[in-house]
């Protein structure tokens, strides 16, 4: 019987096993940003322990990074130190900074793709969770916390558990206005925000086949929200075309030894899986959130449920959801008013995201409703660039937008991008945990790109489809 990529890959970077049943793994690539590296290099300094792989190190500003203007010296004085902490420990262990003067910087999850340092077979980690993203070119990728920050640098190896695989098929078609945010928010529904815990999710079947590379990081991104440790697609025809002359990316006679490796990674036809589940592409609708997990969502169209439809066990979670976000049970999330609409994050700001609410918008001619604040964040200098070139810039703002300078922004609002109060916030990131966005009452729904331009023009929750025409 075959294996799948996780085993394989897993299995290639095992070290050794260690005494408390753990795993030894050696990490191929380590991705850092200012808001966890700093304990860890002062954990090293004090150990007296170098970073012996600085090359296998990359470094870049996201989390508390202003999106009104980059310029220095920050106004907030924290912010501030912890870049200058950031340049101070790259410069010290020889790591390279993909720093906002480069013109490289972005958030760690959309930057490491666009350099090409992601690649399919490795394992890849980085202090942030949502670094599962990277699972998209079939690599294993572990959010790690700060001790194992500096484990990482101190020894390029992280000890942790084999887990469990579960394969997750969705087969058959998407329908127009059903996208990959869709899918997985569906996939989290379905399953639950604990369904993934003690797993790797593979992602296959036909609807992931044929997403590009930006579909499946949507995806991969938010398998942690599922509560599984990484999540990945096969690496294929899709993954190398993308991959093809990135900075990073082999070249010559190593691109196709690299795609021998790579090929040679994938699951094997008859793999073995410790479960394996099976969904239709006809069944996702638009979904959107409700609650206050990533789990607690509906397709636009539906009626919110009542608690009474969740096994006993679930219902104190949903009354609590209930009364934080000020929803009624039985009622439809469609019309209800938004404050704030805001479309980026390292789940949906690359520039496919931005682009498909583009031709929407240019095909509409909708403006943002008078009282919506509208954020259009790029995940990276990069995209952003790309989107000025394309002219997009300037459809955003035509229809209201505000168009920003890269960052996290508002998915996480450690810097100055919150929402205030009880404020109401359509949203393409990934967490709709209580306070999530910066303020301690501030309310989340996460949707699809497309689906938070939607709520912006009509100045609340609407479906995409009937907004912008888009054929069912
Ligand atoms: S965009 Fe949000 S989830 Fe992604 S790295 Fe930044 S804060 Fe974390």
């Amino acid at each position: 019987m075959g294996d799948n990529l996780y085993n394989k890959v897993f299995d290639k970077h095992a070290v050794r096993k260690l005494d408390s049943g753990q795993y030894q793994l050696l990490m191929g690539l380590h991705l850092i940003h200012e808001v966890t590296s700093p304990q860890a290099f002062a954990m090293l300094r004090e150990r007296g322990l170098g970073v012996p792989f600085p090359e296998r190190t990359f470094a870049t500003c996201d989390h508390i990074i202003p999106t009104h203007s980059q310029l220095r010296p920050f106004r907030d004085d924290l912010a501030e130190q912890m870049l200058v902490e950031l340049e101070k420990n790259c410069a010290d262990y020889g790591i390279r900074y993909l720093s906002p003067k480069t013109g490289e910087q972005g958030i760690v999850h959309v930057i490491g793709p666009e350099l090409g340092l992601t690649q399919p077979g490795m394992t890849i980690c980085c202090g942030d969770s949502h670094t599962s993203t990277h699972g998209a070119f079939g690599a294993i990728a572990l959010g790690i916390g700060t001790t194992q920050v500096r484990d990482v640098l101190a020894t390029q190896t992280l000890a942790m558990e084999k887990l469990k695989v579960r394969r997750i098929e969705v087969n058959g078609q998407l329908r127009p206005g059903v996208y990959a945010k869709d899918v997985v928010l569906y996939v989290i529904h379905k399953l639950g925000v604990q369904g993934g815990v003690g797993y790797a999710y593979e992602f296959a079947g036909e609807v992931f086949d044929r997403f590009s590379m930006e579909e499946r990081m949507t995806v991969c991104n938010m398998s942690i929200e599922g509560g599984a440790r990484c999540g990945y697609v096969n690496p294929d025809a899709t993954t190398y075309a993308y991959l093809r002359d990135r900075e990073y990316a082999p070249k010559g006679k190593a691109w196709e030894r690299a795609i021998a490796y790579w090929d040679s990674m994938r699951s094997d036809p008859d793999a073995r899986y410790d479960d394996v589940v099976k969904l239709r592409g006809e069944d996702i609708e638009p979904m959107v959130t409700w609650g206050i997990t990533p789990a607690q969502s509906t397709p636009v169209t539906a009626q919110l449920p009542a608690a009474s439809q969740f096994a006993q066990d679930d219902r104190a979670l949903i009354e609590e959801a209930y009364q934080y976000m000020g929803f009624t049970q039985g009622a439809k999330l469609a019309g209800q008013k938004i404050d704030v609409a805001f479309i980026g994050s390292c789940t949906n700001g690359r520039f496919s995201d931005f682009e498909e609410v583009v031709r929407y918008l240019k095909q509409s001619g909708k403006k943002v409703q008078p009282g919506v604040r509208a954020l259009v964040v790029p995940g990276s200098q990069k995209v952003r660039e790309r989107l000025i070139k394309a002219g997009y810039d300037k459809v955003f703002t035509d229809a209201g937008f505000e168009f920003r300078e890269a960052g996290c922004s508002m998915c996480l609002a450690m810097n100055p991008d919150k929402l205030v109060g009880r404020e109401l916030c359509a949203s393409s990131s990934n967490r709709n945990f209580k306070g999530r966005q910066g303020s301690p009452t501030g309310r989340t729904l996460l949707m699809s790109p497309v689906m938070v331009a939607a709520a912006a023009v009509s100045g609340s929750v609407a479906d995409a489809r009937d907004v912008f025409s888009i054929q069912n």
